[in-house]
């Protein structure tokens, strides 16, 4: 697959970023992948990666998700002990 810059149609090459996103309240931070071009330097968001961007976008607000149900399920049966009391 060939990545071509947009500013010297010189050849890019995947990087890799790190992209901040607010889900459900909470900063989240994931892996998103660029071309970024060997000649100027330029990089880019790249259709070739949108997928694997998704995904990681995706991963990362699953893991929020199921940290969040952790954590009330743990508040759950804290307050259920304490119930017990
Ligand atoms: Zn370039």
């Amino acid at each position: 697959m060939l990545l071509n810059c947009e500013i010297c149609n010189g050849v890019g090459r995947r990087a890799a970023q790190t992209r901040s996103f607010v889900y459900a309240g909470q900063n989240l931070r994931c892996l998103q992948f660029v071309a970024c071009c060997d000649v100027c330097g330029h990089c880019w968001r790249d259709e070739a990666y949108s997928n694997a961007n998704l995904q990681h976008v995706e991963q990362a607000c699953h893991v929020e998700v199921n940290r969040q149900q952790a954590a009330n399920e743990f508040r759950s049966s804290i307050a259920d002990a304490t119930d017990a009391l």
